[in-house]
């Protein structure tokens, strides 16, 4: 069951003649991730910006003329414009005023990077940079579908709007793996463009060549995130005894409340060691492949959501191609009653 995600929405702010841009830059308030495509002057009674309180931006049809658009500017000249940049910095995509060589958003080139196992634990792929990337790049932009997400959260939807979600493509930055944000060195950021509101990730500092990109994915609603409480079906990282620096891998099988989650662990290679018996540990030596987990019954726990480190990604077949370390699959399944493994991978 996808989470309920009630948590991130608030009242929209009350517009009044004094303050009529009450819910600018609260973009999860907002109805609208698009600008609106009134003919002329656009009239508070039904142009959707303005009844959502925002002022008319860059992807709005109404003539510049519009008392309600914004008149953003930079002072960038013949650039490409960075993290820097007073339009960046305002949360829009440049516009034509503006001295600077940007052009659409979602048509410019960004640096190289490249998709291969990530270094994270548990996290199958990730990004890294293919050259050096210096501090304030404009990395890439999340590519999508956006669609009305009915109070459900995934890993692929990340908030455009109160009720509205990007649906992420599997290109790209969608590959960027989360750490949080004291650890990362990417941050996403979201940006007004001449197409919709974007989701844009940047270089928080200097990126070398081949190092990975993070950044935090759950976030306040003044950037870009999914919030994903794990779930039953997910796969977790969990640290069950805070005095001791292990953690395990495990899967959600229940929830109670909004506290409690009950765990189905798997075993890494470097597990089978302490807690199986060693007549199967003999076997399974043998034969048990990088990544590979096992699966365990009849040995599962139920503790609060605080010692859930994250979630991770694990396959419950063989993946194709080749198989890494930090790749997690499972097929087989030890038996803590009878002491058995069953299945093959
Ligand atoms: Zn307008
Ligand atoms: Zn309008
Ligand atoms: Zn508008
Ligand atoms: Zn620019
Ligand atoms: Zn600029
Ligand atoms: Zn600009």
């Amino acid at each position: 069951m996808p989470a309920d995600r009630k948590k991130r929405k608030g009242r929209p702010g009350k517009i009044t003649k004094k303050n009529p841009y009450p819910n600018e830059y609260d973009y999860l308030r907002q109805k609208t991730w698009k600008g609106c495509q009134c003919d002329g002057e656009c009239d508070p009674d039904c142009c959707p910006c303005q009844k959502d309180g925002k002022q008319c931006g860059r992807s709005c049809s109404c003539p510049a003329s519009c008392r309600h658009r914004i008149r953003h500017t930079c002072g960038c000249i013949g650039k490409l414009c960075d993290a820097s940049c007073s339009c960046f910095k305002a949360g829009y995509a440049c516009g034509g005023r503006c001295g600077c060589e940007c052009g659409h958003l979602h048509l410019r080139e960004f640096p190289q990077t490249e998709v291969r196992e990530s270094q994270t634990l548990g996290a199958g792929q990730g990004l890294f940079a293919k050259e050096e990337i210096p501090k304030g790049t404009i990395i890439g932009l999340m590519e999508g579908t956006p669609i009305r997400h009915g109070e459900q959260s995934s890993f692929n939807m990340f908030d455009l709007a109160a009720d509205v979600a990007l649906e992420c493509r599997k290109e790209g930055v969608y590959f960027v793996n989360e750490k949080k944000n004291k650890d990362s060195n990417a941050v996403f950021k979201y940006i007004e463009s001449s197409r919709r509101r974007e989701v844009v990730l940047f270089a928080k500092k200097r990126i070398k060549k081949a190092e990975e990109l993070s950044a935090q994915y759950t976030s306040p609603s003044a950037t870009p995130g999914c919030v994903y409480p794990a779930d039953t079906g997910d796969y977790i990282l969990a640290k069950p005894d805070p005095d001791v620096d292990e953690l395990w891998v495990g899967k959600v099988t229940g929830t109670k409340g909004r506290k409690l989650v009950q765990v189905a662990w798997l075993l890494r290679k470097e597990d089978v060691d302490r807690y199986l018996p060693s007549r199967i540990v003999m076997k399974l030596k043998e034969d048990m492949r990088d990544g590979e987990l096992i699966m365990t019954k009849n040995w599962d726990d139920e503790f609060t959501r605080d010692y859930i480190v994250q979630t991770v990604f694990v396959e419950e077949r063989k993946p194709e191609g080749q198989l890494h370390k930090n790749t997690w699959w499972w097929t087989r399944t030890y038996n803590k009653k009878t002491k058995t493994v069953r299945g093959k991978y």
